[in-house]
C-alpha cells in the first residue's frame, strides 16, 4: 500500500500530540484496510473519515474506490492519476467539526 500525507495532516499531527499515538495506530488499521473508515458525502464526498479517541477524526482517500466511483472529479484530488490504484491518502486528522468544516488538507 502506498501512503501519502497532506502538509495539513503532518501540521494536525504536530498539534494534536496526544492523539499522535492514537493517530499512528489508527493509520496502520487503515492502510490495512482502507474501507474501515465511514465514506463522507456532499462537498466532502469521495473521501473517508475514520474515528480516533474522543471526537477526532482521520480524513483519507482511497484512490482504488475514489476512481472507480470517479469521485475523483469531485475530490479535487488533482493529482490522482499520478497515484497508484492501492494508495491512501491522508487529508486532515483533528476533533470532528473542525475536520469537516474546514477541508483544508484537500488539494485544490
Ligand atoms: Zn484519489
Amino acid at each position: 500500500m502506498n501512503e501519502t500525507y497532506s502538509d495539513q495532516f503532518v501540521k494536525s499531527l504536530k498539534k494534536f500530540a496526544s492523539i499522535k499515538k492514537r493517530a499512528v495506530n489508527k493509520i496502520d488499521k487503515i492502510i490495512q484496510n482502507p474501507l474501515t473508515g465511514e465514506p463522507l458525502k456532499y462537498d466532502l464526498r469521495g473521501l473517508y473519515s475514520a474515528p480516533l479517541a474522543k471526537n477526532f477524526l482521520i480524513i483519507y482517500s482511497y484512490c482504488k474506490i475514489c476512481r472507480k466511483k470517479g469521485d475523483d472529479k469531485i475530490l479535487r484530488c488533482s493529482d490522482c492519476t499520478d497515484m497508484i490504484n492501492e494508495t491512501v491518502r491522508f487529508f486532515d486528522v483533528g476533533p470532528h467539526d473542525k475536520a469537516y468544516s474546514r477541508g483544508s488538507g484537500i488539494p485544490t
